[in-house]
């Protein structure tokens, strides 16, 4: 065997750079993420090729100063911790020291940095790890890093490289979830000189999801806010209708650090539970604010992980705020024309690549006008019935939009309202006359906001389903079957059936065990449809899953619900209404489709293009 000996600062810094620099990607998040800690406001990321031929990241941020500039580049060389103590207390992204060292081992690397009150900055160049050129040169205050040629040395992990494309879409997310993480800076993305990306920065989330998911997604997210002790929680969750078949439409923030978690991810699942189908994901950005004792950063450093202390406080909190906020008429789907001049995101970006010059216009994204209501409808109180009266809104209430550098007002000020609501954990349903049925199945009924179409048989769905859920426990509501169906099941039915026999009992089903695999049923829940029976039994053994009760009740109060085609009076009618005004959740069935929509008066003016 060879000497013991220590490796070269180099050959160190090529190793440390296996773990750290693993692509693209990995670079661009260590130098945007270094712009962060400089407190920068601005910064602008250029790739080319999707950063395997340059990556110019560029900030306005507090710059090195020049007799510290090549110190940067040496293994464990920060100025962002000093003592083990600080290690549990970090408030940068960076503190490892490892990433320019890293980076300047498998790239060619060009720096150019001045600190704002020093009128000379200085230029570095490196090559292969070594410093080749330093001289003091004119710069803007803060700090641009290029990097080129990466892994020009390093082959085999050139191979491993994507395409452009794909590098460059990579760099696009982390870029839009960086920016998610700070609303108050300004991040610009340009591939090959087009801008893929440009936020605000004007320290509004809502704002900052406009420009990196659109304005039509921004449109659809509702504010929340909650805290526990050690615990604060903000950020914005979408309405029901808009969800994706993917968690990645999430971003999670956790002491302003943008991570993945599978908790947050699951205690926003679990809080929409029945407002969306399990196979569904809200698109949602959670800002999580910890004590930085219950937070530990220092566990791998690429991987976007952490830890956190209080796991079970932060899911509850989690589940417990979004459930709160999604229990708002706000969530109700509005019927809306899709108009010739909302343009898409495409084009927005195209747009804004097109006005780049123009710092005026950049943000000016402009939204569909929408017409003032009717002056008829001016401070009308229109007598329906004796007993209700039907406020209509106020013309002032339709308010013009003036949307100026990407401040869709209507959209701050209704999530305004949301945040209000929020805070009195009260939701109000709206107050709804029923004028009439619509066959098969919808109920058609007249409130503030316009006209409601209501699913007869979802809306009752939903008031049964709460009902059962709510009653577990208590008391069990039965009616006795006349003749005793005979149920005979396979070995895995009755498996299933043994061993949730206690939720079916619960719920009203009175079984008794004949023997072998038989089972004689003698009674029903009281809503149940006769005659039902076996193939309902049949359909429900096919299950069998943790949250047993769950299902049987979801499947139980679509079986009992009324069915579609079936007349109402309008007692009927306002008697359900009346049921789903004191429910949870009214506003989707179990298995999370809508239980009713709203085409609002603004539609309908706009329609009949009065
Ligand atoms: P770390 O971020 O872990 O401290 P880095 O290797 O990424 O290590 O950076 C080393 C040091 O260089 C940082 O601690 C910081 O002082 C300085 N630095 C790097 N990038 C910038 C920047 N964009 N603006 C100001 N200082 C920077
Ligand atoms: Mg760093």
């Amino acid at each position: 065997m060879a000497r013991i000996h220590i490796l070269s600062e180099n050959i160190a810094n090529k190793i440390a750079a296996g773990e750290v620099i693993e692509r693209p990607l990995s670079v661009v998040k260590e130098l945007v993420e270094n712009s962060l800690d400089a407190g920068a406001s601005r910064i602008s990321v250029d790739i080319r090729d999707g950063g395997t031929s340059s990556i110019t990241v560029s900030d306005n941020g507090c710059g090195i100063e020049v007799e510290d500039a090549a110190l940067a580049f040496s293994r464990h060389a920060t100025s962002k911790i000093y003592k083990v103590e600080d290690l549990f207390q970090i408030s940068t992204l960076g503190f490892r020291g490892e990433a320019l060292p890293s980076i300047a081992s498998v790239a060619k690397v060009t720096m150019l940095t001045r600190v704002p009150n020093s009128d000379k900055g200085v230029k570095l160049i490196i090559e292969g790890g070594k410093i080749i050129e330093e001289v003091p040169v004119g710069c803007q205050p803060g700090t641009k890093v290029t990097v080129q040629d990466l892994f020009y040395n390093t082959p085999a992990r050139k191979k491993h490289l994507k395409s452009p494309n794909s590098e460059a879409g990579l760099i696009s997310d982390l870029i839009s979830r960086l920016a998610l993480s700070r609303p108050n800076v300004s991040f610009k993305l340009t591939s090959q000189g087009r801008v893929l990306l440009e936020t605000p920065g004007n320290d509004k989330l809502i704002d900052t999801i406009a420009a990196v998911n659109g304005l039509q997604v921004a449109k659809k997210m509702i504010p929340v806010e909650g805290q526990t002790s050690g615990i604060h929680i903000s950020g914005y969750v979408s309405k029901p209708e808009l969800s994706r078949a993917t968690r990645l439409h999430q971003t999670v923030i956790v002491n302003g650090r943008y991570v993945k978690s599978r908790l947050v991810s699951d205690a926003l699942q679990e809080a929409y539970h029945t407002l969306l189908s399990s196979k569904r994901h809200p698109v949602a950005v959670l800002v999580i604010e910890l004590a930085p004792g219950m937070v530990d950063v220092n566990v791998h450093p690429a991987k976007m992980e952490i830890r956190i202390s209080k796991e079970k406080e932060l899911s509850k909190l989690i589940t417990s705020t979004v459930q709160n906020a999604l229990r708002t008429p706000k969530i109700v789907p509005l019927v809306e024309q899709t108009l010739n001049n909302q343009k898409t995101r495409t084009e927005l970006k195209t747009e804004t690549a097109s006005k780049k010059n123009n710092e005026q216009t950049k943000f000016n994204f402009q939204m569909p006008r929408i017409n003032k209501a009717p002056s008829i409808l001016k401070n009308t109180v229109t007598n329906v019935n004796e007993n209700k009266e039907i406020k209509l809104k106020n013309n002032d209430q339709y308010k013009e939009h003036d949307i100026k550098n990407y401040q869709d007002k209507d959209l701050l000020e209704s999530n305004q309202e949301v945040k209000e609501e929020n805070k009195n954990y009260t939701h109000k349903f709206p107050d709804l006359l029923p004028l009439g049925q619509l066959l098969p199945t919808y109920i058609l009924a007249q409130g503030q906001e316009g006209l409601y179409i209501i699913d007869q048989h979802a809306a009752h769905e939903r008031v049964l389903y709460e009902k059962y859920i709510k009653q577990r426990g208590t008391q069990k509501n039965s009616q006795m079957l006349l003749v005793p169906v005979v149920l005979e099941l396979s070995y895995q039915e009755n498996l299933v059936l043994t061993e949730n026999i206690i939720s079916f009992r619960e719920l009203g089903f009175i079984l008794e065990h004949f023997g072998g695999n038989t089972y004689m049923l003698r009674g029903v829940p009281a809503d149940f449809p006769q005659g039902d029976e076996v193939e309902f039994f049949y359909e429900i053994l096919e299950t069998n899953t943790s949250n047993f009760y769950d299902i049987l009740a979801a499947k139980l109060a679509c079986r009992s619900a009324i069915k579609a085609g079936q007349k109402l009076t309008i007692d009927e009618m306002e008697n359900l209404i009346m049921q789903m005004s004191e429910l949870d959740n009214p506003y989707t069935c179990p298995h999370g489709r809508p239980t009713m929509i709203n085409l609002s008066f603004e539609e309908l003016t706009k329609r009949f293009k009065r």
